[in-house]
């Protein structure tokens, strides 16, 4: 089992089923300064009876991104808009920092594609 929802007991058997849910949504990211693999990405989980918040380490996300991770560390410098501080900002970073990767894994879960649910009354064919 990959995660159990702590309220409404949902499970989620892999990743994938997890990410590819259109009731799981990312809202936060949590950072961790020192381990940044240790971060914490919120999720809510959204049918109106839970309504709750999973959360998950970066490092059940982080190998989602095979792109460059960059050495440096600029948070607190010039280059650095602060957004790791920002518990719900998602946005990508445009500073080469190391803390960076973290927030490109974000945008590989925002942008993964969701399940549909089959409405058979939306569908005019
Ligand atoms: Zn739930």
């Amino acid at each position: 089992m990959f995660k159990k929802c702590p309220c409404c007991k949902h499970s989620w058997s892999t990743r994938e089923e997890f990410l590819s849910d259109p009731l799981v949504k990312i809202i936060g990211y949590q950072v961790n300064f020192a381990h940044l693999e240790a971060g914490v990405f919120l999720f809510n989980h959204l049918p109106s009876q839970c309504h709750t918040t999973i959360s998950l380490n970066v490092e059940c996300f982080s190998d989602l991104y095979d792109g460059e991770i960059f050495q440096e560390r600029l948070e607190g410098l010039k280059e650095c808009p602060g957004y790791c501080l920002q518990r719900a900002n998602l946005k990508d970073c445009p500073a080469k920092c190391e803390c960076n990767y973290v927030r490109k894994v974000i945008q590989l879960i925002l942008k993964h594609p969701k399940t549909h649910h089959h409405h058979p009354a939306s569908h005019p064919h």
